[in-house]
């Protein structure tokens, strides 16, 4: 089990200063004996099918005076502005891995909130390939510099953001938060496309003093992730209901032949991890909660809920949380 019960002790109406680099360095430091380590699941949608229901994958991170942005996927930015956060409060993302429905916003978060000339840098991290990604996205970025916004030209795009490809074990220090990389199996399958690539595919796991989150990004069924996320307070995990999906694509699709259905539950199922996966790889681990999000689900959230909730608890018996666009979690301190 997890080392200890999670608490909400972080009151709502807690103020902080958002804003990284030269300023805050300068301040007074002051230790807060129990900063915030919040988790915000922004859009909890799965896969590249918009829903009417759930935005596309993006979660924030609230921890101590750092405000992150974990996937940003399209609607990343407005979903931000409903969780009380401009763009210009970021300073930091990271990337699963980049399939589009997990990057999709992040022009949208660099670009206003550089149109904004809101101030620092922000550091995009992620899987070999965001390098080329924030490039593509600072090319696009071209002419409105020249043309400005009405009040002079704007700063340098390329001035304002930076990309850091990880590599898999890899330890990223963030003051007092520590954000450890490991590389998954989402991306292994026929062929080796992604390994012929360079591509990968992580799961991280957020520290901040005692207190942990394991966030799954997407993944198959693999021992590296339930390593990952030994004994952290809470596991953000991805979700698919493989039976449902293969019978809904085969009602929208009929003109599909059975071997393309059956390797599209070969993909869901090594790929992805259904709720029954979820309970175990929680129980294996010792979480001491589980969030479920990006719904790989044929419809509402309201008509998968039950299965879900009973098929993760019938391997763990820690609290289970069926998350929402917008649901935060606080991570409470023992101390
Ligand atoms: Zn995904
Ligand atoms: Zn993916």
């Amino acid at each position: 089990m997890a080392r200890r019960t999670l608490t909400a002790c972080i009151a709502a109406s807690m103020v902080f200063t958002p804003q990284l680099g030269a300023t805050a360095a300068s301040a007074t430091p002051q230790t807060d004996p129990c900063p915030m380590f919040r988790w915000t699941t922004l859009g909890t949608a799965g896969g590249p099918i918009p829903t009417p229901e759930r935005t596309e994958p993006a979660n924030l991170i609230e921890a101590g005076d750092q405000v992150i942005l974990v996937d940003a996927g399209d609607a990343a930015a407005s979903q931000l502005a409903k969780a009380g956060r401009a763009v210009g409060d970021v300073h930091t993302v990271f990337l699963s891995h980049l399939h589009l429905d997990h990057t999709g916003g992040l022009a949208a978060v660099v670009g206003l909130r550089w149109m904004n000339e809101y101030p620092g840098v922000i550091t995009v991290y992620g899987p070999p390939g965001t390098q080329a990604l924030v490039d593509g996205i600072i090319a696009s970025m071209a002419m409105p510099a020249q043309m400005g916004f009405g009040l002079g030209l704007p700063s340098k795009p390329s001035d304002r953001i930076k990309a850091v490809e990880l590599t898999d074990g890899q330890v990223v220090e963030m003051g007092d938060l520590r954000v450890k990389v490991v590389a998954n199996n989402h991306l292994d399958g026929p062929g080796d496309f992604a390994k012929k690539a360079g591509a990968l595919a992580f799961s991280y796991r957020f520290e901040l003093g005692d207190r942990s989150i394991t966030y799954t990004g997407d993944t198959g069924p693999d021992d590296r992730v339930t390593e990952l996320a030994t004994g952290s307070d809470m596991l953000v995990s991805e979700v698919i209901e493989v039976d449902q999906m293969i019978a809904m694509i085969a009602k929208q699709r009929p003109e599909l032949a059975d071997f393309m259905l059956n390797a599209a539950r070969e993909h869901f199922t090594t790929h992805h991890v259904t709720p029954e996966q979820v309970g175990k790889m929680a129980a294996a681990a010792g979480v001491g909660r589980v969030v479920l999000t990006h719904y790989v689900i044929p419809g509402p959230l309201g008509e998968s809920a039950p299965s879900l909730y009973s098929q993760v608890r019938q391997n763990f018996s820690g609290e289970v949380d069926l998350s929402r666009d917008l649901s935060s979690y606080d991570v409470g301190c023992s101390r």
